[in-house]
């Protein structure tokens, strides 16, 4: 590993050895989703996984468990990076309550909050978070999928396309209007293996391994009583759930770009004699991954401070999926052309860090959020 990544201060709290390698391996190599979750099951780190965002009031039934549970958010950040230099499809495949933690978490009552958070007590579990549409992608303002009220609750109608583990999640977030405008968008805890929901699982050229799913919701019932955030205003409702929710994990995706990136260095110069150009070359690029890797570490740390932060989030991921996009090219040009292996671990790369770029919002939409905020953001690292 490089030493120019390695900090004396920075505790070691997850590990990358060869058994994250080996589940990593097999993940690429699965044939259907329903195959994520033997493959996961297999992993020692599964469980200490399915823990990461549950909150403290709900602690493992295995306290000696190795857990996330209780990591903040620039934790959080490293070991996304951590996990990515591995493989990101680990975190894209692992249990837990991921992005629909948030949610629950900022928006359900003590009830709600229970009824989700103690099936990863108990059992490895699996969740999904279902915003983004086939027709609309992710304009939360031109939502089509509608929750209709009815006796008891609300059916829901319309379709979700990119979901997250959609094919294989016992439980999740989908978001779904109850009226027209901006204030009629509301969030419900679903059960994504309900029989009035068809789903399909999407071919991925990067990311292969990670199940993303488009799913139909045909009439599905659900109780008003897994409407989230019904004790809340309607204008705090989404600001509470989908908002913080990317405010604290678009970063973390950033991360994960950055960790297949020095991954990809790794790679390129392992057993290798460099020229003094490329040498050059590196040590310019790895200053900048360092540069960039900090900035996320700064909002990160801002963000668990409850601090405005100095960047928008959704550039930090920008800066970090632009430079890691970059590197990689920068590395596929400079390998030797016959060098087959190596060119075939830098494509997957490639691959992988183009994912990244719509993971949680593209770089334009992030652009103009930050153009039209207010103050405008500091500093930038490229
Ligand atoms: C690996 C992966 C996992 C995902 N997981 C989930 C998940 O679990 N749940 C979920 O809900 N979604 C998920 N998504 C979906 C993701 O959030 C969306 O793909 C992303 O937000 C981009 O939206 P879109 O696909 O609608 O693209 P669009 O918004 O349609 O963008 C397409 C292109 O048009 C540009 N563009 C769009 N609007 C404008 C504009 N106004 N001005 C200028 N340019 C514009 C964009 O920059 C982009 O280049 C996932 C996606 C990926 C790749």
């Amino acid at each position: 590993m490089k030493s120019f990544y390695d900090h004396p201060s920075d505790p070691d709290f997850f590990t990358p050895g060869a058994e994250a390698q080996a589940i990593a391996d097999q993940l690429r190599q699965i044939a259907s989703p329903d195959e994520t979750r033997a493959v996961m099951a297999r992993w020692s780190q599964a469980p200490a996984f399915n823990l990461l965002g549950v909150p403290a009031e709900y602690p493992s039934y295995q306290p000696h468990l190795q857990d996330y549970q209780h990591i903040s958010l620039t934790e959080r950040y490293r070991l996304y990076e951590k996990v990515a230099f591995i493989s990101p499809i680990l975190m894209f495949s692992a249990p837990g309550p991921g992005m629909a933690a948030f949610a629950v978490a900022g928006l359900g009552t003590e009830q709600q909050q229970n009824a989700f958070f103690n099936r990863f007590q108990q059992t490895l579990s699996w969740s999904c978070f279902a915003m983004t549409e086939p027709a609309q992608g992710s304009d939360a303002g031109a939502m089509e999928t509608t929750a209709s009220p009815v006796r008891g609750g609300y059916r829901l109608c319309g379709r979700k396309m990119f979901i997250g583990n959609g094919m294989i999640a016992d439980t999740g977030v989908i978001f779904a209007r109850t009226a027209p405008g901006p204030l009629g968008i509301n969030a419900f805890i679903f059960n994504p293996q309900s029989a009035e929901i068809s789903r399909y699982a999407l071919a991925l050229n990067g990311l292969k391994g990670t199940n993303l799913a488009h799913m139909q919701f045909d009439d599905l019932f659900v109780p008003q009583a897994d409407m989230l955030g019904r004790h809340l205003k309607p204008t705090e409702r989404f600001a509470k759930s989908a908002i913080a929710t990317f405010d604290a994990l678009r970063p973390c995706v950033g991360a994960l770009a950055l960790g297949v990136a020095r991954r990809a260095m790794h790679e390129w110069q392992r057993d290798r004699q460099l020229t003094l150009p490329q040498s050059a070359w590196l040590s310019q690029m790895e200053r900048r991954w360092l540069a960039v890797y900090r900035l996320g570490l700064q909002v990160c740390q801002q963000t668990e401070d409850k601090r405005a932060p100095e960047n928008h989030p959704g550039m930090v991921k920008t800066h970090c999926v632009i430079l890691a996009e970059e590197l990689i090219c920068g590395l596929i040009h400079r390998a030797p052309a016959g060098d087959m292996p190596l060119l075939n671990r830098l494509w997957q790369a490639f691959r992988d860090v183009k994912a990244f770029e719509y993971t949680e919002g593209t770089r334009q939409i992030h652009r103009l959020n930050q153009g039209y905020s207010h103050p405008p953001a500091v500093s930038s690292c490229l």
